[in-house]
């Protein structure tokens, strides 16, 4: 029987950088993943395969679209959808195959199966030929991530009622495709076939699309959305989705109570994903979920049970693959004997439409609720010089802040490379810089952050400069 400091059962973005983090402190290490390769959800069927393929579906859009204007002409266009997923498989493959690297690099060991407590020190492996071997562990963490969610009457059913998994390899591109859920997946994967050509349907119970985000980046989204061709039914009940064989019919309830139906080639459930821990025997370590299927941790990350931890998706919180990251480096630390830090609050969220949707800190909806005095300062991406030369100005950036302070509270944006811009804003508020701390800033021109500190012009004192 092998037996080690710690046992990582998972190998996501939570578990294998945990993974590493221990063993740079020292620690003996092992990895438990059930799949064939390292880097769960995130590497195989989450945010790496997704952005591979809505960069090459941006491409097609753009060379469709705004290359004329560039004075770029094309002839015989078309898309590739087995390219672009032959692509995504050689991008997922590299990266799997880069954790692999880094785990040899690190002398972690690798243990392929699934892990499962025998005690809270003991976990057994049973790899895919049934052959079973034993653990022993001081510390265990799980990092299991989590699964597709759905609600009765729209189970998927894989073939046309789909989730994000199979959507990331589709063999077709469908001409009509039903979306439930106006989240990020539904987001972002909707792009993907939109550009492409299809019609897509957004089914979304909310009265908005994005509806945890600050209500500005929801009406802005379905602005630029629409515009793409996407229809969106807001404030509508799904009652059930049918396989009729080569369509799908969708039923649902709309905001006056009224039956609709709706009817396309396929239907992707994006209604968000839940904490997955079938398989590990949690009762064997005293352990067991809550009644939202997490995992129960303290401010520590630490389970009732001392010496096994979790983090990720299958406790409370965000769904993100850096917030999974994070975890696992509290987690090593702690367990080296450091005190580590985790700011939930700055922990940003992006979604990877056209132009990119990104957050950090309070929404204006959250500080209203919780009685904050706060003053709003923004900027039209469309006043940017930079925006205009590269034809991309949709969207603007808001920045919160104390009315009392002027120290940044929120920053919210629908800007292009909002994903990489908004981490301006989460340096800022981590050492809780004030909008004017942003504005006094020199920052380049021409770029699209101009717009970051022309909000925090306007946020100081309404005084942006180029609106
Ligand atoms: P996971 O990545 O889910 O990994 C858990 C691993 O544990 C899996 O490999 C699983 O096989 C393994 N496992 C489970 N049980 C056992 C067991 N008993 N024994 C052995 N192994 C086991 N997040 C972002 O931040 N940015 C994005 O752009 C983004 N895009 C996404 C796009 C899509 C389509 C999806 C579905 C998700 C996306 N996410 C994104 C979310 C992100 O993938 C997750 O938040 C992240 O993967 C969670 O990491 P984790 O380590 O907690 O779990
Ligand atoms: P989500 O929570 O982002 O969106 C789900 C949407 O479905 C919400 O708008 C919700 O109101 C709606 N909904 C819920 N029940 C419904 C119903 N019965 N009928 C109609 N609509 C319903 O979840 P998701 O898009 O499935 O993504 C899952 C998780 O994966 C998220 O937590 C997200 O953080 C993560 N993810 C992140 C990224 C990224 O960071 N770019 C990308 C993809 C996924």
């Amino acid at each position: 029987m092998s037996s080690y400091d710690v046992v990582i059962i998972g190998s996501g973005p939570g578990g294998y950088v945990a993974a590493i983090r221990c063993a740079q402190l020292g620690m003996k290490t092992a990895i438990i993943e059930k799949y064939n390769t390292l880097g769960g959800t995130c590497l195989n069927v989450g945010c790496i395969p997704s952005k591979a393929l809505l960069d090459s579906s941006e491409h097609y859009h753009n060379a469709l679209h705004n290359f004329d204007e560039h004075g770029i002409e094309v002839t015989g266009l078309k898309p590739n959808l087995q390219q672009m997923i032959n692509r995504k498989n050689d991008v997922v493959s590299q990266t799997c195959a880069g954790v692999k690297f880094l785990m040899d690099k690190n002398k972690i060991d690798v243990h392929a199966g699934v892990g499962s407590f025998k005690d809270k020190n003991t976990i057994e492996v049973k790899d895919g030929k049934g052959k079973t071997s034993s653990l022993t562990s001081k510390n265990v963490i799980i990092a299991t991530g989590s699964k597709p969610n759905y609600f009765p009457g729209m189970e998927p059913d894989k073939k046309r009622i789909i989730t994000s998994t199979e959507a990331l390899k589709l063999k077709e591109i469908p001409k009509k495709m039903l979306v439930i859920g106006g989240g990020v997946i539904g987001l972002e994967l909707g792009s993907v076939y939109a550009r492409l050509g299809s019609e897509i349907e957004v089914i979304e119970f909310a009265p908005t699309i994005i509806p945890t985000m600050d209500g500005t980046l929801g009406k802005e989204l379905t602005k630029v959305l629409k515009k793409e061709g996407f229809k969106f039914n807001l404030d509508h009940r799904v009652q059930k989705v049918e396989n009729k064989g080569k369509s799908v019919v969708l039923t649902a309830l709309n905001k006056k109570g009224e039956e609709v139906t709706f009817e396309a080639d396929y239907c992707l459930v994006a209604v968000g994903r839940k904490p997955y821990t079938e398989g590990l025997n949690l009762e064997a370590a005293g352990l067991s979920v809550n009644q939202r299927g997490q995992v129960d941790v303290n401010d520590h990350l630490q389970t009732s049970v001392p010496n096994i931890y979790a983090i990720g998706d299958v406790v409370r919180g965000a769904m993100l693959a850096h917030k999974a990251e994070e975890e696992g480096v509290y987690v090593a630390e702690l367990l080296a004997g450091q005190k580590p830090h985790l700011n939930y609050n700055l922990i940003p969220g992006v979604v990877y439409t056209w132009p990119e949707v990104a957050a950090v800190g309070k929404t204006e909806e959250e500080l209203k609720a919780a009685g904050v005095d706060y003053k709003v300062g923004s900027f039209p991406i469309k006043a940017l010089g930079r925006a205009r030369a590269s034809m991309d100005t949709a969207g603007l950036i808001k920045i919160l802040a104390s009315a009392e302070t002027d120290e940044v509270l929120g920053v919210h944006m629908i800007a292009p490379r909002a994903a990489d811009l908004i981490m301006e804003a989460v340096t800022a508020m981590e050492y809780r810089a004030s909008a004017e701390d942003i504005a006094r800033i020199c920052h380049p021109h021409p770029t699209y952050s101009e717009a970051v500190k022309e909000a925090a012009l306007d946020a100081t004192e309404k005084r942006a400069l180029h609106v």
